[in-house]
């Protein structure tokens, strides 16, 4: 073929995947349309919805002047959550990553330790690995409920690793594989059940990420319940908000005084004598923030509620379309749809569709940079990663806030 006639070739291909996701864009437009009309808009990505007793709360502390780090709101908040959850303790903290490197020191991450993380999640995840001067091993996940691919890690470890006693060695670092952490990504759970039988065969401690799945279950189980230590965020954009929050949730009672042990400054004693026995974190979440947080979780199952209302029109909406999928709970989990989720069959697609609807007025995001491609995780160990690859470049979040409910179109 000369070159003329390929140029001339390419030239038309160009034209027609540009042609098609143009299409697709208008269709996906006209869909979201049937739902949250354009004109009604913008829609924020998800914002957060301060309301309940949230002002009567917050003012308790401010008149009595408990709004730091003691106070009764704190211990309510946590009740409160180890009652939503199931769990036998709950340990409020700062923020979410603070919950999740406070998790890691508790179950034993040393330094130069490897823990197994997918490098498709918010970068917190990993950055919690890193603080402990541990070492985030990226794991590849599955495009149905977008958590670690528990066939995909089985194949890696048997390739990789090596049982000496009781740990799990990394055969080309020589490092111990110490845990895993799960990510229950924009809500939906990862596929829990096949991850702990890999994780009993390996001998690896799972602490999951369930920064994002406030609400989400498997057969009736809150996530966060299967490893040893779950975490949680209520950042603004989370499902509910304290204003930066977060929390640990364990059955275990050694772990749970370990938790609150380590998230108070390893103070020994209520004595006024200030004693600490080991170098601790500020790491609790302060009264003002709880009292916010507890108006947040009586309105939790009504927040839910809204959320999976526009979930299930979306999914509605998005049926039959050609060239982009929905993406639904997966079969073996109850999604919270913390954000909803269309995933393309090419990059180019999405991106003309992400800048399409953002320009209408739907606030849309990428979805999660891969952390492996990050220039401070460039050099990690890792497995392949081709899927997350392919849901970087291919998905995108759709509005999901509870407040949508009441713009839904009838
Ligand atoms: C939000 C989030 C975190 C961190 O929570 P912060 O409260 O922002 O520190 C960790 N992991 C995931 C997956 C998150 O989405």
């Amino acid at each position: 073929m000369s070159d003329v006639l390929r140029d001339a070739d390419n030239r038309f291909a160009a034209n027609g995947d540009d042609a098609a996701a143009d299409a697709t864009a208008q269709d996906v437009l006209a869909r979201l349309d049937a739902v949250l009309p354009h004109t009604g808009g913008p829609y924020p990505l998800h914002a957060p919805e301060i309301d309940g007793n949230a002002w009567d709360y917050v003012k308790d502390c401010l008149d009595t002047g408990w709004v730091s780090s003691v106070g009764a709101w704190v211990d309510r908040f946590e009740d409160m959550l180890a009652d939503i959850t199931g769990a036998r303790h709950a340990v409020a903290t700062v923020n979410g990553t603070a919950a999740l490197h406070a998790a890691l020191l508790t179950v034993g991450v040393k330094p130069g330790d490897e823990v197994l993380v997918p490098s498709f999640t918010f970068v917190a995840t990993a950055n919690a690995i890193s603080y402990c001067g541990a070492v985030p091993n990226f794991v590849d996940c599955e495009a149905t409920g977008l958590g670690i691919d528990p066939i995909a890690l089985d194949a890696y470890l048997d390739r990789i690793g090596e049982m000496h006693g009781e740990f799990l060695i990394n055969r080309q670092t020589g490092a111990i594989i110490r845990a895993m952490v799960p990510v229950h990504c924009y809500g939906h759970p990862a596929n829990m059940r096949a991850l702990c039988d890999v994780a009993g065969r390996y001998r690896l401690t799972i602490v999951e990420d369930a920064a994002e799945s406030l609400g989400s279950t498997i057969d009736a189980q809150h996530m966060g319940r299967f490893g040893r230590i779950g975490a949680f965020s209520f950042n603004g954009n989370k499902t509910i908000t304290t204003g930066g929050g977060g929390a640990l949730i364990t059955d275990d009672d050694l772990l749970a005084r370990r938790l609150r042990h380590l998230t108070t400054t390893a103070r020994v004693n209520d004595s006024a004598d200030l004693v600490h026995d080991m170098v601790g974190y500020n790491y609790r979440l302060p009264n003002i923030n709880a009292a916010l947080g507890c108006a947040q979780l009586e309105t939790l199952d009504a927040k839910l509620a809204m959320k999976r209302e526009l979930a299930a029109r979306y999914r509605e909406t998005f049926e039959g379309a050609a060239g982009v999928r929905y993406l639904s709970s997966p079969p073996w989990g109850d999604s919270n749809y913390w954000l909803c989720g269309l995933l393309f069959d090419a990059g180019r697609t999405r991106d003309v569709v992400l800048t399409r609807l953002n320009a209408a007025g739907y606030q849309c995001r990428p979805f999660w940079t891969p952390l492996h491609s990050m220039k401070m995780y460039a050099d990690g160990p890792r497995a392949p990663l081709a899927t997350t690859d392919r849901l970087s470049a291919c998905g995108l979040t759709l509005p999901s806030g509870a407040g949508l409910k009441a713009e839904i179109k009838r």
